[in-house]
């Protein structure tokens, strides 16, 4: 067994679409990024790649790379876990947090577990919970949503 920690943050901006968990979400601003700036999808691709000892997003997915500009991170999460397979990992479960001041996000839960599900992690292998910060800080002052994450992985075989 191993285990992994993941962190994410982003500004929110206007003029862009807030999409978490591969959601997307009513909200008059949107995550600032390379990518589409999935917060919770980049903290579960970080706590899955802690967990294998594969360093972190930046070193699979540079922002440096055209390649990645604009891309689904649902997709940055399917090709983590099939890395994570071919290195002989299965994924036991994940437990993550997202905290955000506003919009509320307990109602798109199920839908955000439904998408990651369609990149590969099991409904029931996923936690998703939802907080804000109490006001206090860049999440409180609603200038950027954070995400964390942990990862459990289990060599198979
Ligand atoms: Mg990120």
């Amino acid at each position: 067994m191993r285990i992994g920690i993941g962190y994410d943050s982003h500004k929110l901006v206007e003029g862009r679409k807030l999409i978490i968990g591969g959601v997307e979400i009513p909200h008059e601003k949107g995550l600032l990024g390379h990518s589409d700036a999935d917060v919770l999808c980049h903290a579960i691709i970080d706590s899955i790649l802690g967990a294998m000892g594969e360093g972190d997003i930046g070193k699979h997915f540079p922002d440096t790379d055209g390649k990645w500009q604009g891309a689904s991170s649902i997709r940055l999460l399917s090709k983590v876990i099939e890395l994570a397979g071919q290195k002989g990992f299965g994924i036991v479960n994940i437990d993550s947090t997202v905290i955000a001041e506003k919009p509320k996000l307990a109602p798109y839960i199920e839908a955000m577990k439904d998408s990651l599900s369609k990149a590969g992690l099991p409904s029931a292998s996923i936690n998703i919970k939802a907080k804000s910060n109490e006001g206090m800080g860049f999440t409180g002052r609603g200038e950027g949503i954070a995400a964390e994450a942990v990862c459990l992985l289990k060599t198979r075989g």
